[in-house]
């Protein structure tokens, strides 16, 4: 089965609690893992079954850095809030250069998630 990270910064969870509501049907369609509020979030308001690792700020960002690394991770969809700076932004930037490197696709919006859910949903098709 293949897998999709979610991670929202604490002001786009709201965002992703109903970008995922709207796209339910394509996300159970795959292995979901999160990190730590989002991915309960997600679990609690949606019954979505999401895995969740660490919160971002105690090293989530840098699990799913590793399930990037390690080809277990085949997407991911970060909506990121860029005006407020984040403690750990050092990890956010490695995750997205992991992604880089492997050549994983990162929707950082709620648009290029949508374009993203659909390319991959499509590819299981
Ligand atoms: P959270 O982490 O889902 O645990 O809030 C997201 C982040 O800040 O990277």
């Amino acid at each position: 089965m293949q897998t999709i990270a979610l991670i929202a910064h604490d002001k786009k969870k709201e965002d992703m609690l109903d970008f995922a509501a709207h796209h339910k049907e394509l996300l159970s369609q795959f292995h979901l893992v999160a990190t730590h509020t989002t991915g309960t979030l997600l679990n609690e308001k949606l019954g979505l079954n999401v895995e969740t690792m660490m919160s971002g700020p105690l090293g989530g960002d840098q699990q799913i850095g590793a399930l990037v690394a390690t080809e277990k991770v085949q997407y991911v969809i970060f909506l990121r809030d860029p005006l407020t700076s984040q403690p750990h932004e050092p990890d956010i930037n490695a995750l997205l250069r992991l992604c880089d490197v492997h050549n994983v696709p990162l929707a950082t919006n709620r648009k290029s998630g949508h374009i993203l859910l659909e390319y991959a949903a499509k590819k299981l098709a």
